[in-house]
């Protein structure tokens, strides 16, 4: 049920669960079961045909995954979301969903190394094949659009490297091609950023990251129109299958909670380390949106609330600094992902971005000395005296 609520904090908390219906429990339920019981044969068979709503099998719907799903569409200002194993599970069944053979995709030059991956595989065994552009610059993509192009795929903030693209110029030069536009909406969350307002098709998630928030759960989202949900939700999540279980839906609930107190103390803490590396005499260029002297800051204040979490550096030397560096850190931990309430900082070309060719990767802008940082919300000064000291060992 959608309770419209004007203020995003409150839909997050009350959007999608009314107590009322289950016995007054204040927090949704797990519904920790495979399947539903019918009442008669007859009914049962209504289910399946679709003509009585109601519960069947929970890899066609589950109802506390439907709490997220609901919230999440909400948020998105979607009308219909769908729940995922993983970010990964919610990309793949998205783009494999609006694509068939021999189409044509464009992406944005950078993107998360999994979806590299993914997109290179629908080349290889459907010949789908992809072509990745600087999306600062609209021109570069209108050269390359075919009769066949059928999606454009963007990533902004793009990890690691933290351009941000101009969505409402994008999703306009698709609106005049006809071309559907995805949004990987990971790094922002609804909180800073809504990709369907501006007008594009489907945002995907991986709830992993921030939506959750304390790198407890392996979860991905996807939202948009109706139609495109139910179709997607109808084949590539029935029938491949990762569909989120009920108690990782749950978790992914809880988390959700205090998503704008977590995401504006990321913001702040993101803000004061980027200064203060910006003025470190080890480090050779920050990347953050939200530094005002960022390429992108102009773009970010148009479209995002504030600049986010993440955000990446290059330090002086190559890929035997970058790890001395890391490795001199001593609350700060090195791992992949982002979004946790922990720091946590990798080495993208070694970890993350370690499957994309190396001359493609260095296109991306990712280098050997490039380290991202997932900022906690942790007090900025420790984090800070952590980075320091590793910087001048
Ligand atoms: C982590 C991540 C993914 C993949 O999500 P999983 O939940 O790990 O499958 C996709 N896109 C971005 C931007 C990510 O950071």
């Amino acid at each position: 049920m959608s309770k419209k609520f004007k203020h995003m904090e409150t839909a997050i908390i009350h959007e999608g669960y009314d107590s009322k219906e289950l016995l007054g429990s204040l927090t949704p339920p797990i519904f920790q079961t495979s399947t539903f019981t019918f009442d008669t044969a007859e009914q049962g068979a209504a289910r399946f045909a679709g003509e009585e709503e109601g519960h069947v099998y929970s890899r066609i719907g589950n109802p506390t995954v439907q709490v997220l799903e609901q919230k999440l569409a909400a948020l998105e200002k979607a009308e219909k979301g769908l729940a995922f194993s993983s970010g990964m599970a919610a990309i793949s069944a998205v783009l494999i969903a609006l694509t068939k053979a021999n189409d044509h995709i464009i992406c944005s030059s950078g993107l998360y190394g999994c979806t590299f991956g993914l997109l290179s595989m629908m080349d290889e065994k459907y010949n789908i094949q992809t072509d990745y552009v600087d999306m600062s610059d609209v021109k570069n993509i209108e050269v390359k659009i075919k009769p066949e192009t059928k999606v454009f795929y963007i990533e902004t903030p793009i990890n690691p490297t933290m351009e941000v693209i101009d969505l409402e110029l994008v999703i306009n030069l698709a609106r005049k091609h006809n071309v559907l536009v995805v949004v990987d909406n990971t790094f922002s969350t609804p909180y800073l950023q809504r990709p369907i307002e501006l007008g594009a098709d489907v945002v995907v998630h991986s709830a992993t990251k921030y939506l959750s928030g304390h790198g407890d759960v392996i979860a991905g989202l996807a939202a948009g129109k109706k139609e495109l949900m139910e179709q997607i939700a109808a084949t590539t999540q029935k029938d491949i299958g990762g569909v989120l279980s009920p108690f990782d839906a749950w978790l992914v609930i809880r988390g959700l909670k205090t998503l704008p107190l977590r995401m504006d103390r990321h913001s702040d803490n993101a803000l004061e380390i980027a200064e203060k590396l910006k003025q470190h005499p080890k480090v050779k260029r920050v990347f953050y949106p939200g530094d005002p002297d960022a390429l992108g800051y102009s773009v970010m204040r148009k479209q995002m609330k504030s600049g986010g979490g993440t955000l990446s550096f290059e330090i002086d030397g190559g890929k035997e600094e970058a790890q001395g560096f890391l490795n001199k850190l001593q609350f700060i931990s090195i791992a992949v992902s982002l979004g946790d309430t922990e720091t946590l900082i990798q080495h993208p070309a070694t970890m993350t971005h370690a499957v994309i060719p190396d001359e493609r990767r260095r296109k991306m802008g990712i280098t050997d000395s490039l380290i991202r940082l997932s900022v906690g919300i942790e007090a900025w000064q420790d984090i800070w005296e952590d980075l320091d000291q590793a910087l001048n060992r």
